[in-house]
């Protein structure tokens, strides 16, 4: 579950270890990971990754073609490898990728891009339910996902009036739902939301336009310190530690029954029916436990 810290600092990887070097050849194993065919994505053998970027919880490779002007920002015929890792998806950074190509089959494995000397990536995917995105494009807005994406909240422009203009804009809907909506903020998801609202003190179905100024404020803060944080904590670290990382540092996401580390009180959730969120009462509802719709059918 790659959100925008662990995206940035895979980005970071990848501008440290892979712009440069050569696509020798790409194998495609799950095509259910591939969204686009033309190019198709074999076709990126040859190039050389040029850049990488990131936007919202996308990552863009820019992949030149042999012989093109290099060190410009974006040249004619560049191509872009563009990745959404979805819920279960992971960039495996390897040095010793197995020269045989893989068979496709049920295994994690969705995407290899060999770039030469056993040295790649793998594009992985664990559990059964496949959304792990490629996409081969000429430009990354023709990604649907990442045209739709509203601003980042790490970039500069995004100022507390900007977030107050997002609040502003979703009227009654919660603030769980804005904040992880991708075409009002680009790059949140289920797990730092958790932790952002935790460290603002609000709860997760407080309506949007229900918010002082005041607490407007508080919440712009979290969001840059609890991203920003996460982001200095991620970086320079390995692609496979990023997860681990990620675990230890949370608050209350993913960590029901368990106390809140700033007042011991017990961290509780809400079910869905595909997720899950967790909030601690105390410091964010009054101390009144959420209801939790999924529980309450159940005990009727
Ligand atoms: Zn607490």
């Amino acid at each position: 579950m790659p959100e925008l810290p662990e995206v940035e600092a895979l980005a970071e990887f990848l501008r440290e270890e892979a712009v440069g070097r050569t696509v020798t050849r790409v194998d495609a194993v799950a095509i259910s990971a591939l969204k686009t065919f033309q190019p198709p994505i074999t076709d990126l053998a040859g190039r050389t990754i040029a850049a990488v970027g990131r936007y919202g919880k996308f990552l863009d490779l820019t992949m030149r073609a042999q012989g093109s002007t290099e060190g410009s920002a974006e040249v004619a015929g560049d191509l872009h490898l563009i990745v959404h890792l979805a819920r279960a998806g992971w960039l495996r950074w390897s040095t010793s990728l197995a020269e045989k190509p893989p068979r496709p089959g049920k295994g994690p494995l969705a995407v290899r891009v060999h770039l030469g000397d056993g040295m790649g990536f793998d594009l992985t995917e664990a559990g059964t339910q496949k959304r792990l995105a490629t996409y081969v494009v000429t430009d990354p807005a023709l990604v649907p996902g990442v045209s739709r994406l509203g601003p980042d909240p790490l970039a500069d422009e995004f100022t507390e009036q900007a977030l107050g203009d997002v609040l502003k804009a979703a009227g009654r809907a919660q603030l769980k739902g804005i904040l992880t909506d991708q075409a009002r903020i680009a790059g949140i998801g289920n797990a730092y939301s958790d932790e952002i609202l935790h460290a603002a003190r609000l709860s997760p179905f407080k309506p949007a336009n229900g918010l002082s100024g005041a607490e407007t404020a508080t919440l712009y803060a979290a969001v840059r310190s609890v991203l920003t944080d996460a982001a200095v904590r991620a970086r320079g670290l390995a692609a496979k530690d990023l997860k681990a990382e990620k675990k230890t540092n949370l608050a209350v996401h993913g960590r029901t029954g368990q106390p809140c580390p700033v007042c011991g009180d017990t961290v509780r959730e809400v079910s869905f029916a595909d997720s899950s969120l967790q909030y601690c009462p105390t410091c964010q509802t009054g101390g009144k436990p959420l209801a939790d719709r999924r529980l309450s059918r159940l005990l009727k």
